[in-house]
C-alpha cells in the first residue's frame, strides 16, 4: 500500500490537536489549528513542497512546475472541524494530495503546471458567524465586516488573526480571481478537492470514490405561526386555533414533498413554542426549514410550493404565519471537463464511475468563481455518518482516491497559453 495506511496514521495524529480532548474539536485561529497547521507544513516540506501559513492562517503548499511561468492547479480542503467531529473532514482533502506530490517528488518528476495545496483555516464557521473564510478569501468574496465579528469570548477575528501570527490587513491579497492582486503566484486554472462523502450512498452501491456533479445550493427559511393560546381542558377541539398542529402538518407537508421530488432534501431542525405548557394549546411556533438540491430550480419550486401550502394549512386552521428566507446559496456545478477526467482516473482503477451529486457544503463551493472547479468522493463508512466521531474510512478507500487523484494530476493538461500567463511572462521580461 502506497498512500493510504499512511494516511490514516496522519489524520490520527491531526486528530490529537483538539480544544476538548478525547473528543475532536479544531476551530479557526486556534492553538490547535496552529499545531495541525505546523504538522501539514511539515508533511508539505517532507513532500517536496515549500510551504507556510499565508496572512489568515491558511496553511498553503506549493510544488513547483517543471516549467516557467506555469499556471496553477489548487487542490485542498478545510484543516478546521465542527465540535465532536470526525477525523476525515476536510483532513482527507489535505493529507491525500501531499501523498500524490511526495509520490511525485520520489519519482523525480514535475508537473506542467505549479500544484498548489491549501489546507483553508476555516470552512465550517465555528468560532466566528462566517462560513468557509479562507476559501472565500481566494475566490475575492472575502467581508471585511468579519474581522470585526466576536467569538464567544469576545474576541474579534481581526485580532485572532494578529495573535495567530498573521495579519488581517491582507485579506486582499489572497483573492486568486484573474487580474486580481495575487498575479504571482500564477493563474489558477482548476481547482479539485478531496473529501470524504459524508453519506452512505457510496457504501450502499459499493464504490470507494465517486464523481460530485455539483453542490446542493440550499435555503433556509423560519416558518413563524399564530394561533391562539385556550385552556386545555375547555376549548372544543373544533374551535382551536392551534399553531402546533398546524406546524405538524407543515412539516409533514415538507417531508412528503420532498420526499416525492427526486434530488431534494427538506429538514426542520429547529422548533420552538409557547406559552409550552402541559395544560394549554400552544399560540405560537417558530421551525426553521433547510431545503437543498443541485438542481436550483426545483428547490426554488419547493420553496414556492411550502409557502404555498403552508397558507392553505393556516387557512383551515384559522391560524396566521410568516415565512421567511434567512440564508440562500445556489448550487455550485463541476466542471464537465475535469468531471471527464476524473471518470478517466476512477475507470483506470477498474471502478465503475459513479457521479453524484453533494449535498453538503464544501470548500469547492466557491471556486467556481475563481477557475473549473471539480470534486472526488470517497465511501464513508459506519452508514455514512460524518460531522461525528463514528465517522471512518479504510485505508484501501484512501489507497484508491489518493491514486485516483494522483492519475488525474499526472494527466490534467492545463490550458495553453492563456492571454494573461502571456502578460505575465511580458511584465517577467
Ligand atoms: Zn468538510
Amino acid at each position: 500500500m502506497r498512500f493510504g495506511a499512511e494516511i490514516l496514521k496522519q489524520a490520527d495524529v491531526l486528530a490529537t490537536f483538539t480544544e476538548d480532548a478525547p473528543r475532536l474539536t479544531r476551530t479557526y485561529l486556534s492553538k490547535q489549528h496552529k499545531q495541525a497547521g505546523v504538522y501539514l507544513i511539515g508533511l508539505m516540506r517532507d513532500a517536496g513542497m515549500t510551504a507556510d501559513f499565508d496572512p489568515l492562517g491558511n496553511i498553503v503548499g506549493r510544488y513547483e512546475a517543471g516549467v516557467p511561468f506555469a499556471p496553477v492547479v489548487m487542490t485542498g480542503s478545510h484543516q478546521d472541524s465542527v465540535r465532536n467531529a470526525g477525523k476525515y473532514d476536510g483532513l482527507f482533502g489535505i493529507l491525500s494530495p501531499i501523498a500524490c506530490v511526495k509520490e511525485l517528488n520520489r519519482q523525480g518528476r514535475r508537473l506542467p503546471y505549479t500544484l498548489e495545496i491549501v489546507g483553508f483555516g476555516d470552512e465550517e464557521g465555528v468560532r466566528f458567524p462566517a462560513t468557509l473564510i479562507g476559501s472565500k478569501a481566494m475566490a475575492g468574496l472575502f467581508d471585511p465586516a468579519w474581522l470585526d465579528k466576536t467569538d464567544a469570548d469576545g474576541i474579534t477575528m481581526r485580532q485572532a488573526i494578529n495573535d495567530f501570527g498573521g495579519d488581517a490587513n491582507k485579506w486582499r491579497v489572497l483573492d486568486r480571481r484573474s487580474g486580481a492582486p495575487d498575479g504571482e503566484h500564477g493563474d489558477v486554472v482548476a481547482f479539485v478537492e478531496s473529501h470524504i462523502e459524508q453519506g452512505p450512498v457510496l457504501l450502499n452501491e459499493g464504490l470507494a470514490v465517486g464523481i460530485v456533479t455539483a453542490i446542493a445550493g440550499a435555503t433556509r427559511l423560519r416558518i413563524s405561526i399564530t394561533g391562539l393560546a385556550g385552556h386545555a381542558g375547555t376549548v372544543p377541539m373544533g374551535a382551536r386555533q392551534d399553531a402546533l398542529t398546524a406546524a405538524a402538518e407543515m412539516i409533514l407537508f415538507v417531508e412528503s414533498y420532498c420526499t416525492n421530488h427526486a434530488g431534494l432534501v427538506g429538514t426542520v431542525g429547529i422548533m420552538s413554542l409557547k406559552p409550552g405548557a402541559v395544560n394549554v394549546i400552544p399560540q405560537d411556533v417558530e421551525f426553521t426549514i433547510d431545503v437543498r438540491s443541485s438542481d436550483d430550480g426545483s428547490r426554488v419550486n419547493a420553496v414556492n410550493a411550502f409557502n404555498e401550502t403552508f397558507a392553505v394549512i393556516a387557512k383551515r386552521r384559522n391560524v396566521a404565519f410568516t415565512s421567511n428566507v434567512f440564508f440562500s446559496s445556489d448550487a455550485a456545478p463541476c466542471d464537465a471537463g475535469l468531471q471527464r477526467q476524473f471518470e478517466a482516473a476512477v475507470v483506470a482503477h477498474g471502478i465503475a464511475p459513479r457521479y453524484l451529486p453533494s449535498g453538503a457544503g464544501h470548500d469547492a463551493m466557491v471556486f467556481p468563481a475563481v477557475a473549473p472547479t471539480a470534486m472526488l468522493f470517497v465511501r464513508c463508512g459506519n452508514n455514512g455518518i460524518s460531522h461525528h466521531p463514528a465517522e471512518t474510512m479504510t485505508a484501501e478507500d484512501a489507497e484508491i482516491a489518493t491514486s485516483v487523484l494522483l492519475h488525474f494530476f499526472e494527466h490534467y493538461q492545463p490550458p495553453q497559453f492563456s492571454a494573461s500567463s502571456a502578460q505575465r511572462v511580458d511584465r517577467h521580461i
